[in-house]
């Protein structure tokens, strides 16, 4: 099922396997690029938001923006794929500026005091430039910087660590919180995390999968949390699926859970509603008790 290739770098060249599935998603790769060079962003990109539940008022306490594209010729096609595919054509600044604003759009008309969480792209660190616009498209439309929240991943800030640093100074100068996403993937996670300048670490749900098997794991997640704790960093344990692992994250002193237990990514109408309830049921005053006498 292999089709085999010589690649001749040189005298002693190693042969070079390619599997039809590599070819075939080469292909895809580039109809997916072409596609999205034709796409119409405004029409086709959507944005669902997650909730984070905070379990020290049993309430949410923000939502996260992800992206959902539904191609008219390919279908719906996951984020990370055409998020990639976007920065592989360079078209992510542009794309990142209209989710951003289709979520901002949205949280404007959340209820409360809610956090929206956005995530950026490698190339969106490389330079201030993108995340100013992002800042400047808050602030035309009128959402307060203090509940924007930038998530990052590791990888991307060590791709260019020391633009990274001054777009991560911008965010948090602006009054915007940064947040690393998918901790615990990348290198050397322990040994930089007290030098960024960051408020959240978002602990992988690789951390929590296997947590109800094996007490080495709940060793790792309990010691993350306490390394939040120390260095005074607010800790989101994502990917939290049971009643079992979320029984076992609170135990372990998690304060602040997303995954599908809590709730799946909602679409926009879902999410204004759901927020809408529980507003009204937190602020409700208690209902008065007829006495008879
Ligand atoms: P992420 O930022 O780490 O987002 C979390 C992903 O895990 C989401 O997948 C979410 O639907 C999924 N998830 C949430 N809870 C659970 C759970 O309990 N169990 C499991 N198995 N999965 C859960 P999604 O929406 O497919 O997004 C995948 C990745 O694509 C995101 O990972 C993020 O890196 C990227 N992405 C999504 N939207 C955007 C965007 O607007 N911009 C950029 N740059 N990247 C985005
Ligand atoms: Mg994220
Ligand atoms: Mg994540
Ligand atoms: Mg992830």
């Amino acid at each position: 099922d292999y089709a085999l290739y010589y690649a001749k770098q040189n005298a002693k060249s190693e042969p070079v396997f390619f599997s039809h599935e590599h070819e075939r998603l080469i292909f895809a790769n580039s109809a997916l690029e072409q596609a999205l060079r034709h796409a119409d962003l405004e029409k086709e990109m959507r944005v669902e938001f997650q909730p984070v539940l905070d379990l020290g008022c049993g309430h949410t306490k923000g939502l996260e923006a992800l992206a959902r594209w539904s191609c008219p010729t390919l279908g719906r096609i996951r984020p990370d794929l055409f998020i990639k595919a976007a920065e592989n054509i360079g078209m992510i600044g542009r794309l990142t500026e209209v989710l951003f604003r289709k979520a901002v759009n949205e949280a404007r008309h959340w209820p409360g005091e809610l956090t929206l969480s956005f995530n950026l792209s490698a190339t969106s660190l490389t330079s201030e430039a993108p995340v100013m616009r992002l800042l400047s498209i808050a602030d035309q439309l009128g959402f307060p910087t203090h509940r924007l929240i930038f998530e990052i991943t590791e990888s991307a800030v060590m791709n260019d660590f020391e633009s990274a640093m001054e777009v991560l100074n911008l965010i948090r100068s602006a009054g915007a919180h940064v947040a690393i996403d998918d901790f615990g993937t990348g290198f050397s996670s322990l040994a930089y995390v007290h030098r960024l300048p960051i408020d959240i670490l978002k602990i992988d749900r690789s951390f929590v999968r296997d947590l109800h098997a094996n007490e080495r794991s709940k060793n790792v997640l309990r010691s993350m949390l306490s390394l939040c704790e120390n260095l005074n960093i607010a800790c989101i344990v994502e990917g939290v699926e049971t009643q079992e692992q979320f029984d076992l994250v609170c135990d372990l002193g998690g304060q602040l859970i997303q995954g599908y237990y809590y709730s799946k990514p909602l679409s926009s109408g879902d999410a204004h509603m759901v927020l809408q309830i529980e507003f009204d049921t937190m602020n409700r005053p208690p209902l008065r008790t007829v006495v008879n006498q």
